[in-house]
């Protein structure tokens, strides 16, 4: 199958360049019809089958991936800060990612196969808007913090204001996604997936961290976009159905080839009660 739309290829080297290329208002345009629309590709896993299908057009593309700003994986006293582009298979190499938030590498495990592994990156993962991406639920739960950058400089968002609705970020379009910072005092942490096939999206999905006593849902695949859920752990032990209530009313699950609202939600249901079962009697 062939790509449908005609654009320029670029691959910045540095973070300003690429900010540079975002911030392009229309002499890349030939007819003249207003600012040129770019696109960032990172591992191409989302947007080479959009492109595929004709469901995108821009005539810029800017491939960020020698992009070293976005490669960094640094510890900063209770947080740690993983660059855009960082690959799904590349995480579990880093010690710090392993000792202080396993359950980032547990999840990312669990994406696809090894080779959508091998290209996807966690800043393609995030800022393709996807209720099913199981790093947008990761972390949700973690209540991460997204950094983006533009001509403007560096703005913070914080996760739970992140998504606006499928395949929709608060990213506005002459920002890159540079990092995600979160905190890594978390414990008790938990990922439940189940998917049509083995190594494939979630029908249904949640990830569990406890901090300071509270209890931190991200909840993937259950809506237009990834939720967040949160509540004191003692009201998951003491009282699991009113708890199931309040997350059932958050989530508007789709009905789809692969699952009806009632079987996704019966998931969800089974994961909290697998959750407080495993951590909290
Ligand atoms: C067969 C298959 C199975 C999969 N299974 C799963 C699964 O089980 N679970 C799961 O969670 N995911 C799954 N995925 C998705 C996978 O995780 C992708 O890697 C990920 O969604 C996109 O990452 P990418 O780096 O390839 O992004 P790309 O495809 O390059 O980009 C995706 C979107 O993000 C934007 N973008 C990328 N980087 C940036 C940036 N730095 N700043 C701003 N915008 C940016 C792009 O413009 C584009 O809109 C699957 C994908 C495939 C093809």
């Amino acid at each position: 199958m062939t790509i449908l739309c005609n654009f320029k290829y670029l691959k910045p080297k540095s973070l300003q360049e690429a900010i540079d290329i975002l911030a392009i208002e229309d002499s890349a345009k030939n007819d003249g019809s207003g600012a040129a629309s770019k696109k960032v590709i990172a591992g191409g896993q989302s947007l080479i089958p959009l492109m595929k299908m004709g469901l995108t057009d821009f005539d810029i593309l800017i491939d960020v991936s020698e992009i070293p700003e976005l490669k960094i994986v640094e510890l900063k006293g209770d947080f740690l800060e993983v660059g855009a582009m960082i690959r799904h298979s590349e995480l579990e190499s880093y010690s710090d990612i392993g000792l202080k938030c396993p359950i980032l590498i547990k999840v990312a495990g669990q994406i696809g196969d090894p080779q959508i592994r091998h290209r996807g990156t966690i800043g393609g993962a995030i800022a393709h808007g996807d209720p099913a991406s199981d790093l947008a639920g990761c972390f949700m739960a973690l209540k991460a913090t997204a950094v983006v950058a533009s001509k403007q400089g560096v703005r913070e968002i914080s996760f739970a204001d992140f998504y606006e609705g499928f395949l929709q970020t608060t990213i506005k379009e002459d920002e890159l996604l540079v990092s995600l910072k979160f905190p890594v005092n978390s414990k008790n942490e938990e990922f439940y997936k189940i998917s049509k096939r083995a190594q494939d999206w979630a029908i249904s999905g949640l990830v569990v961290v406890e901090i300071n006593d509270q209890l931190s849902f991200g909840i993937i695949s259950m809506g237009s976009k990834t939720l967040h859920f949160e509540i004191d752990k003692s009201e998951l032990s003491d009282n699991l159905d009113s708890v199931i209530s309040q997350i059932e009313s958050i989530c508007s699950p789709t009905e789809d080839i692969y699952a009806s609202k009632q079987y996704r939600l019966h998931l969800l249901r089974t994961f909290l009660t697998k959750y407080r079962n495993s951590y909290l009697t």
